[in-house]
Formats: C-alpha cells, structure tokens, sequence
C-alpha cells in the first residue's frame, strides 16, 4: 500500500526534473527573443534574412561585406512609404528617377572591391547614400560625388553619422581631383565608356569597380585594375541594370 507520503515524494521526485525540463525548454524558446529585443529598429529580422537569402546564399562570403550589410540600416535609406520593402530583393527607387541598387549588386560590387579597412574609396553616385553607408562601415575614408542637388542634400542627412565620409555635388566624370588618387573608385551609375579621369585618379595597383553600357540590362559590370603602370580590365558579370551616369549639373 501506498502511503500519503510516499505518494507526495513520488510526485516530487516526477514533477521536479519535468519543472526543469520545461523551463530549460522556454530559456532555450527565448533566445530569439533576447535577439528580437536587440532589434533596436525593427527591421534587424528582415535585414538579417536578406543577408542571408540574398547575400550569403549567391555566394558572398567577404566578412566585412557581410557584417556592414548586417549593419547598416537600409529601411533609412527610403522613403517612409516604402520602408516595408527596403530589403526586397530588388532597386527601390529613391526620387528624381534614380534607385538605391538591389542588395545583392551592393554586396557583388562591394566585395570586388577587395577592402581590407585602410584604403581610401571614392564612389561615384551617392544617390540615397546607402552604398556609401556600407563602404563607410569598412574603411576609415569613404568619398561620395552626386550630380543632382536633392538627392546630395537628403543624402547628407542620413550618411551625418559617419564621421570619415565626405559628400560633394558635381559631376562625378571628372572624379574629386582634390582627393585623388584613391585606392578604390565604385561607380553607381553606368557611363557608355570607362571615363578617364577616373583611370587617372585611382593610385597604382588600384581596383575599380563600374558598369559600363546602354541604358537597360546590357550593361557590363567591369574589374579595372592598375597594375605595373597598365590598365587590366575583367567582367564581372553581364546583363546588369544600372540609371545612366548623366553629364550635366541639374
Ligand atoms: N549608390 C547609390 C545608387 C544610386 S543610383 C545608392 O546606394 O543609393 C546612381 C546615382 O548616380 C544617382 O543618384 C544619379 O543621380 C547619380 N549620378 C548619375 N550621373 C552622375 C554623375 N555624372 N556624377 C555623379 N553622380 C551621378
């Protein structure tokens, strides 16, 4: 026969290490929200997706790419109304004709550009300032040209917190003499030719990246490469879609 007693001490002895289990169980449960609650923005779910959907998975694997993308806020880099769809798979535009590029050109490009954190990049283009924002993330110095004033001055706004970034508004075909030459050169709009001046301006074993080609999907991503004095150019991909690089101040 079983005791009162007994039978309490049985139910103790069942209950207790059940209690356990099922509290490791919720612990464990939680971890994805302890991440949830570093969701300072409430889009770090959607960016992490995209870095690994769209990134990762199509074979970026630079680190310093890989954790800037991670980082930097893109939804920030869009109109309110269209924050819902910053990290789509896809350009957005961003006024005045011009798009933000699709993540994963942002990732190629950027990780073509071979950063190790020291050089002096200038890119070509700064339209919502999102491509500088993650070359910004990686190096120390990160110069941005935009042709069109509006899309300089919004920009300005949001790229403010990286103190190593420096904006201009001019045509970027003649690059940013000043400064020149640079380690690196990224261009986000597509000339019909690869501009000299540019050639010029990026320092002896320099790497540039740009698209050059027609408006529309014909357009050829490119590797320039100085090498020994000579100018060594490689595809990276076909097919790209890039807004024209346009010749006149508006
Ligand atoms: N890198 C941008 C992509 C913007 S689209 C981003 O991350 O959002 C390309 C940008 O290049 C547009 O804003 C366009 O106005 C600008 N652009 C076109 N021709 C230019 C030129 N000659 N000099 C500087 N910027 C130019």
């Amino acid at each position: 026969m079983v005791s009162g007693k007994n039978t309490t001490y049985r139910l103790i002895i069942f209950t207790v290490p059940a209690i356990l289990f099922l509290v490791t169980l919720f612990a464990a449960g939680c971890n994805s929200e302890d991440a949830a609650s570093l969701d300072t923005d409430g889009f770090a779910v959607q960016r992490n997706d995209m870095v690994d959907h769209q990134i990762i998975n199509r074979g970026i694997f630079d680190k310093n790419v890989i954790d800037a993308m991670r980082k930097v806020p893109r939804h920030e880099f869009v109109d309110e109304g269209l924050q819902a769809s910053a990290y789509a798979d896809r350009p957005l535009p961003i006024g005045m004709g011009q798009t933000i590029s699709q993540p994963y050109i942002v990732a190629l490009m950027t990780e073509n550009l071979k950063l190790a954190g020291n050089e002096i990049v200038l890119e070509i283009g700064t339209g919502s300032g999102y491509q500088a924002a993650v070359l910004a993330e990686i190096v120390n110095k990160v110069f941005t040209v935009e042709i069109i004033v509006s899309l300089h001055q919004k920009s300005n706004i949001v790229l403010s917190k990286y103190p190593g970034l420096a904006t201009s508004n001019h045509d970027g075909y003649y690059g940013w003499e000043e400064y020149a030459p640079f380690d690196r050169i990224i261009v986000t709009a597509a000339p019909d030719h690869i501009p000299q001046p540019l050639v010029e301006q990026l320092k002896e074993g320099g790497i540039m990246i740009l698209p050059v080609g027609p408006p529309g999907f014909n357009q050829v991503l490119w590797k320039v490469e100085k090498i020994d004095g000579e100018v060594i150019s490689s595809r990276i991909i076909d097919n790209v879609a890039f807004v024209p690089l346009t010749r006149e101040v508006k």
